[in-house]
């Protein structure tokens, strides 16, 4: 504990994207800020790694060309972008049937697999097509989709067994979860915030469409250099008491009083710090009910992309593994090829306990299935294990549990006396993306800065 101790207008917990886009625009406006994050670097679920000498992303790394607030982020501090490759075939891999396919081209199921995969789509998007995404529980049916499970609504709304099991996959790669933890209506709700499913498993015009050189976290890091002394690392906040004069926030670091605070984590990481005078209880119970998704990013690296030669793409997406989605990650201009993947879902439950060296064993045993055995001799291996992230406990987003939403959806973003709410789970566009927590950060500074200039 170094005992600092200041009094500034508004305390920031947490120093990601949301924090950090907070902030910087709180100290634009003129309104004083400190920024006390918990863990010793700053970016959150965004976050730098290294593989065969260059930078990756361990952390958020993909943006699609309607996130705009990312995109103007970099384009502000000059960060570079490249496309996802997508040349040669993709691999699909659902229910014991291995088959390829072009970007552009259908999801290679059986015709009237296919079909049902659609009508799945169709009906999840139809209803996303009525939410207002800062308010999805007040869709018409929201009740029924929000009590029961995405699992159960796949039972009862087909047969197709390959269709139900790519949308597992979707669950488990998109949502990082299984099936049966989360309800239709987070399904619906993401759909609504992101342009629909189709949008958020894409890449040529979907989420996975660009990467940035030199990795998604510069941002973070170039506004945390803007804001210089006001972030402070290695300041875990443990409690927050409000009066009706201010807030006082008690972190590992110090004791700062203000008059206003925002809490920009993911909401469980939020429902663990303590309040005074404690939490109402709606604000309480969501926190309780959105647990972090499951997932462990992985990087192997290769003397070169030797899966392009092959004619495949690196993209694949598998029941059959226990890695369930890949994609090419090598970096433009380099000679060595890359592969990410995830453990996601149930796989990053089940193997978040094992050790490192099973995981990468696993892996590479997944990567030899489908691109032969030149898998087998990877130059180096760098996962991330968000479950184990001490200060994030998951990613990429927190999740609603089924009965969630509609009963305490309100209390994601409703101030509670002083203090304020940001972070993707809060967005109203690209909830769950970084997108999306810039937005929140965007929203909560101009809430402030009404209160405080009014
Ligand atoms: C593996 C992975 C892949 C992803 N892929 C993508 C992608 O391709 N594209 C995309 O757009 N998004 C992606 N995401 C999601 C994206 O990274 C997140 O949506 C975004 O970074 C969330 O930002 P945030 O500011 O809302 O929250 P966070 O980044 O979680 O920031 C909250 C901060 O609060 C800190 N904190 C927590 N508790 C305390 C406390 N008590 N005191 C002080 N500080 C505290 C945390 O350490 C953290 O730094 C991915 C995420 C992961 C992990």
């Amino acid at each position: 504990m170094n005992n600092q101790s200041s009094h500034v207008d508004v305390v920031v917990v947490g120093a990601g994207y949301a924090g950090l886009t907070a902030a910087r625009d709180l100290k634009k406006a003129g309104v004083s800020v400190v920024v006390l994050e918990a863990d010793d670097r700053v970016g959150g679920r965004s976050m730098p790694g290294s593989i065969a000498g260059y930078v990756v992303d361990l952390g958020g790394q993909w943006v699609g060309s309607n996130q705009t607030h990312l995109l103007n982020l970099a384009k502000e501090f000059g960060v570079k972008m490249y496309p996802q490759y997508v040349g040669g075939e993709h691999i699909l891999d659902v229910t014991g049937r291995e088959a390829r396919y072009k970007e552009g081209e259908d999801l290679p199921l059986e015709p009237a697999d296919l079909a049902e995969f659609n009508r799945l789509v169709g009906e999840i998007e139809a209803v996303a097509g009525k939410v207002d995404v800062a308010a999805p529980w007040t869709v018409e049916g929201a009740d029924g989709f929000d009590a029961q499970t995405f699992e159960n609504w796949l039972q009862n709304s087909t047969t197709s067994e390959p269709a139900r099991a790519v949308h597992r996959l979707i669950a488990q790669t998109i949502f990082c979860s299984q099936p049966g933890q989360l309800s239709p209506l987070t399904a619906i709700f993401y759909a609504a915030a992101d342009e629909g499913i189709e949008h958020m498993i894409g890449t040529v015009g979907g989420a996975q469409e660009t990467l940035f050189v030199g990795g998604a976290w510069q941002m973070a890091s170039k506004m945390a250099e803007e804001l210089g002394d006001a972030v402070i690392v290695n300041a875990p906040v443990r409690s927050i008491a409000q009066t009706d004069g201010g807030v006082t926030v008690t972190s590992d670091a110090g004791v700062w009083t203000a008059a206003l605070a925002v809490v920009a984590t993911a909401p469980p990481m939020a429902g663990r710090i303590s309040y005074t005078p404690p939490m109402p209880p709606r604000r309480d119970a969501l926190t309780q009910r959105m647990p972090m998704g499951s997932i462990i990013k992985l990087h192997v690296a290769y003397q070169t992309p030797f899966w392009r030669d092959k004619g495949l793409s690196g993209a694949i997406l598998s029941d059959r593994t226990v890695t369930g989605m890949w994609m090419d990650h090598t970096i433009p201009g380099v000679e060595t090829g890359g592969m990410v993947g995830f453990f996601a879902g149930g796989h990053a439950q089940a193997w978040a306990e094992r050790s490192p060296e099973e995981r990468r064993a696993r892996a590479i045993e997944d990567l030899v299935t489908y691109l032969g055995p030149e898998a087998n001799n990877p130059i180096e291996y760098v996962e991330q294990s968000w479950l184990a992230a001490p200060w994030q406990r998951g990613a990429y987003m927190a999740i609603p549990s089924p009965g969630a939403l509609t009963a305490f959806g309100p209390a994601l973003r409703e101030p509670v006396g002083r203090i304020h709410w940001a972070g993707t789970e809060t967005a109203d566009v690209n909830v769950g993306y970084i997108d999306g927590a810039i937005q929140s950060g965007e929203r909560v500074a101009g809430e402030i800065v009404k209160q405080l200039k009014p």
